[in-house]
C-alpha cells in the first residue's frame, strides 16, 4: 500500500476522533471513543495524544471509577482557535468572536450607516482591530473573518449583488475586504444565520431559518444539506406575496411579506428604534399594540405558508428574535388558528443565538474549514 494512503487513513482516524469528541456535549473517555468509532484502544490513545499535543484536546477532570484508575474526561480545548463574524446592515456593524465550539467570546455593535465607499470599508477594518485589542483576542489564534450582508455573493465574478435594503448596486468583494489583513469570506446574511442554527444538528434534519430584520429572508436545510435553488434564491421568504395588491415592497412588487414584517415597520417607519417600540408596547401603548397585532397576523401568514410547503421546524432569527420571547406563544396561537392541519405551533422556535445568528454563522465558515482539515 502506498505510504500516502496510510498517512491519509491516519488523518481520517484523527479527524473522526476529534469530531466525535467535538460532537459530544460533555467530555468523553478514551473507552467511549474506541467503542463508538469501532477503533482499537491503542489507535484511539495515539490519536488523543497527538490531538492533545497540538492543543486541540484537553483533560477536563476525571470520571468516577468502580475500581482502578479513574478514567480521564477528554474535551475540546475550545479556546485554541477563534473566528470573527461581521454583519453589515443599513445602520449598524455587528462584530462577534467565537471559539472552536461556536461559543460567543466577545461581541460589539457599532452604529454606522452602510456606504459603498473606501472610507466605510476602512472603518470596518479599523473597528475590527479595535475590537480585537479591546477584547485581548490573540491574533495568532484567529482563523479568519467572515462578513455577512444582505446580498448575494458571486464568488466567480468577485461581486456581491446587494439587496434593496442596502442599495441596488453590485459591490466588489476585493474592495470590501482589502483592508482586513486576515483570510476573509463573504456570505449572504440570512444564509449565515441558518448555518449557525443548524451547526452540530442531526445529519438528516430538515429545517427552515427565517430571518426577520430590515430585510426578510432565510435559508432552507433539507436532509442535512442547505438547499440553494437554481439561482441561489432559495429562502427569499420576504418576497412571498401574502396580500395580493397590498403594500408596496422594496423589490417593486406589492403585498410581499417583507412589506409587512420588515423591522423598519416597527422602527424607522415610526421614527423610533426597535427598543423604543417594544418598551412602549410593554406598557400598553394602544397605537403600537394595533401595529403589532397587524404585524403578527401577517408574520403568521408567512410562517404558515412556509410550513405548508416544507412541513418542518421553522426557526425565527434576525434582530426581531431578540425581542420575541414574550410574544412567541401569542404568535404560535395565531399559527394554530390559521393552519389547515392540527398544530400547537410548537414547530416555530426561537433562534439559539437570537440576533447574533448571522455573525456566528458567518464566523463558523472558518471553524468548519479548520475542523475538516484536522
Ligand atoms: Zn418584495
Amino acid at each position: 500500500m502506498p505510504t500516502y494512503n496510510t498517512a491519509e487513513l491516519r488523518r481520517q482516524n484523527r479527524n473522526r476522533v476529534f469530531r466525535y469528541i467535538y460532537g459530544s456535549d460533555t467530555p468523553v473517555t478514551k473507552q467511549d471513543v474506541a467503542q463508538n468509532l469501532n477503533l482499537s484502544l491503542p489507535t484511539v490513545g495515539q490519536n488523543l495524544k497527538e490531538l492533545q499535543e497540538v492543543g486541540l484536546l484537553e483533560t477536563q477532570g476525571t470520571f468516577h471509577s468502580t475500581g482502578g484508575r479513574k478514567p480521564r474526561a477528554i474535551g475540546v480545548a475550545a479556546g485554541v482557535k477563534c473566528s470573527i463574524g461581521i454583519q453589515l446592515s443599513k445602520f449598524h456593524i455587528h462584530i462577534v468572536c467565537i471559539d472552536l465550539r461556536a461559543k460567543v467570546m466577545a461581541q460589539l455593535i457599532v452604529e454606522r450607516d452602510f456606504d459603498d465607499t473606501d472610507d466605510y470599508f476602512q472603518f470596518i477594518a479599523s473597528s475590527l482591530e479595535t475590537f480585537l485589542d479591546e477584547n485581548s483576542i490573540d491574533r495568532t489564534r484567529l482563523l479568519g473573518v467572515g462578513i455577512a450582508l444582505p446580498g448575494i455573493p458571486d464568488n466567480n465574478r468577485g461581486i456581491i449583488t446587494l439587496s434593496r435594503t442596502l442599495s441596488s448596486k453590485d459591490i466588489s468583494i476585493t474592495k470590501l475586504t482589502e483592508h482586513i489583513p486576515y483570510p476573509c469570506f463573504v456570505e449572504n446574511d440570512a444564509n449565515a444565520g441558518g448555518v449557525a442554527e443548524w451547526w452540530n444538528h442531526q445529519e438528516h434534519e430538515n429545517m427552515v431559518y427565517l430571518s426577520i430584520q430590515r430585510g426578510v429572508g432565510g435559508a432552507v436545510l433539507l436532509d442535512g444539506v442547505r438547499y440553494m435553488g437554481h439561482h441561489q434564491h432559495s429562502g427569499e421568504f420576504g418576497h412571498m406575496c401574502i396580500v395580493p395588491g397590498g403594500q408596496r415592497c422594496l423589490c417593486g412588487r406589492r403585498g410581499c411579506l417583507e412589506a409587512y414584517c420588515s423591522t423598519a415597520r416597527i422602527s424607522t417607519d415610526l421614527g423610533i428604534t426597535r427598543e423604543d417600540f417594544f418598551e412602549a408596547l410593554e406598557v400598553g401603548n394602544p397605537d403600537y399594540q394595533k401595529i403589532w397585532n397587524d404585524y403578527l397576523d401577517h408574520l403568521a401568514i408567512g410562517i404558515n405558508n412556509i410550513r405548508m410547503v416544507l412541513d418542518c421546524d421553522i426557526v425565527l432569527g434576525g434582530v426581531l428574535a431578540h425581542f420575541m420571547a414574550p410574544y412567541l406563544e401569542n404568535l404560535r396561537a395565531r399559527l394554530k388558528a390559521i393552519s389547515s392541519f392540527e398544530t400547537d405551533g410548537e414547530f416555530l422556535k426561537l433562534s439559539r443565538y437570537l440576533s447574533w445568528s448571522t455573525c456566528v454563522g458567518v464566523a463558523l465558515h472558518f471553524i468548519s474549514e479548520f475542523i475538516e482539515n484536522i
